[in-house]
């Protein structure tokens, strides 16, 4: 390699940006990766790593910024673990994301003629996340909590997140502020000693209950009844929510103030406060955060949430999604590709606790819903039951042999949704379902890769993408969600 050298700095010219948001370069025709670098910039970078066919550079200075470069709103970004697009414009994240997607569209599932619309962000994409899980260790004799520094485990501190829910970091402050107080020990993942690993909360915007799950070494928290009543005295109004907000929302450019759940969810709640309190038992050396023992020391086993109208039940252990704004747009367009007219049989592929088989359910005939996790399977059927749904019926088992299974008995879907994990869809499912010969097929995905591989084989195996429409479910973040529709081309 003529011409490159480790830890030597050179200019170079951003040229595109990689699925995980950084920027890429050439020099020497090298390609060289800069995280916090923008396409369009021209930069200062020092190589921290060469290899024949690629370079890692670390940004030193930007010397011709992009139009969409904004200052990061978090002081802590630099090192945090959880955002990685907080240099980039809201506008511009949205317009990085829909190229993405038709970007991988092309390249890998060569479809170049697919309508692929803008990802519909959100209003105000600040503290949208509704459940957080804050690591709590000790640096210097000072008791800290905050998030993961990116690719390692030392805990970074962090005054306020802002795409946690404030109340998420309401709470984490008194916990902090009480074993302070108390003198209670911090868990340390080298030795093993230590009780209090992670504050965990989770937060129904819908509704304002919260939960909280101290997850501790050990099996009692002392002075928990204490801890318990000053989290009770500390839930209230969100009045001091909206400012930290504000101030977050001007610095990062955006013109927008206000929550995501004051914008829309929670529209007209007066209060949040602590429904559900429990201790969460991990006495493991694992990067698992919770252990399987939960001790309920206050209020009700669930919290409560909805989605569309429907409710849902959330305790320790169960999936919910992450932004409960986002699900809902995203949903609405699944139900809207669906297309239903009341009387379909749908499968509800990878079905999670059931959240679109409910949305599904009051326009379909009947809506059968898989999944391969265990306790998933039984909220969801809980789900259902609590509101007041008969038309579905879940399934345990992995989507490639149930669907097979069904197909046996003589059951017939009309529509399919799928909703597969990162690693996309097998291939024998795939198979099957073009032997079933659905009407339509709904593809929600978050991995754009995998979407675009799996539509190649659909569309060979008869099915015509029709459009699809990406959302945004982690703004400041590379993620992105599509829900992709499909037709059934031939009629042999
Ligand atoms: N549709 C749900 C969950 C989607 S996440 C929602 O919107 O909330 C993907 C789900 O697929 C997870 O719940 C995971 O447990 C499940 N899963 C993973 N592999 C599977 C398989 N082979 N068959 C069925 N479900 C699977």
């Amino acid at each position: 390699m003529p011409g490159i050298e480790k830890n030597k700095n050179y200019t170079l010219e951003i040229t595109g940006m990689t699925h995980e948001g950084q920027g890429v370069g050439r020099i020497e025709g090298l390609a060289v990766f800069i995280d916090g670098a923008l396409e369009g910039e021209q930069v200062e970078a020092r190589i921290i790593k060469l290899n024949k066919t690629y370079a890692v550079g670390k940004l030193i200075a930007v010397l011709r910024p992009s139009p969409g470069r904004v200052e990061p709103f978090c002081s802590a970004y630099r090192r945090c673990g959880g955002c990685n697009l907080q240099h980039m414009d809201y506008t511009a994240q949205l317009a990085f994301k829909t190229k993405l997607v038709r970007d991988n569209l092309e390249r890998i599932g060569g479809l170049k003629d697919v309508i692929v619309h803008e990802t519909i962000g959100m209003k105000q994409p600040m503290n949208y996340r509704n459940k957080a899980q804050y690591p709590v260790a000790e640096v210097n004799g000072s008791v800290i909590t905050g998030f993961y520094a990116a690719r390692s485990h030392d805990v970074i501190d962090s005054e306020d997140c802002g795409i946690q829910d404030t109340e998420s970091d309401k709470v984490r402050k008194i916990v902090r502020q009480f074993i302070v107080e108390k003198g209670i020990p911090v868990y340390n993942e080298a030795t093993g000693k230590g009780l209090l690993r992670h504050i965990v909360t989770r937060v129904g915007f819908n509704t304002g209950e919260v939960m909280v799950v101290l997850v501790i070494n050990g099996n009692k928290l002392p002075a928990s009844d204490e801890l318990v009543r000053r989290l009770l005295e500390s839930g209230k109004t969100m009045e001091d929510t909206v400012t930290s907000t504000e101030a977050a929302m001007e610095s990062s450019g955006t013109a927008a103030a206000g929550t995501a759940r004051v914008g829309k969810a929670g529209e007209g709640l007066e209060a949040y406060g602590i429904k559900s309190f429990y201790l969460n038992i991990n006495t493991e050396s694992t990067n698992v955060i919770l252990g399987r023992k939960n001790i309920l020391l206050y209020g009700s086993k669930t919290i409560t949430d909805m989605i569309g109208g429907y409710r849902f039940l959330i305790s320790p252990h169960s999936f919910f999604q992450v932004n409960p704004v986002q699900t809902e747009v995203l949903y609405s367009k699944a139900l809207e590709y669906a297309a239903l007219t009341g009387t379909e049989t749908v499968f509800d592929l990878y079905c999670g606790i059931g959240t679109i088989s409910l949305f599904l359910s009051a326009k379909a005939g009947k809506v059968y819903g898989v999944e391969v996790v265990e306790e998933a399977i039984s909220d969801a059927r809980m789900n259902a039951e609590l509101n007041g749904i008969t038309n579905v019926e879940f399934v345990l088992g992995e989507a490639e042999k149930a669907v097979p299974e069904l197909y046996r008995k003589g059951v017939r879907a009309e529509i399919v949704v799928l909703d597969p994990p990162r690693k996309g869809c097998e291939e024998s499912l795939l198979l099957m379902l073009a032997e079933m010969r659905p009407k339509r097929i709904v593809y929600v995905s978050c991995n754009p890769a995998t979407l675009a591989r799996d539509l190649k084989y659909l569309e060979a195996q008869g099915f015509k993408v029709a459009e699809v429409q990406p959302v945004d479910m982690f703004p400041w973040t590379a993620h992105v969600e599509c829900v992709t529709m499909l037709q059934r081309a031939s009629n042999p």
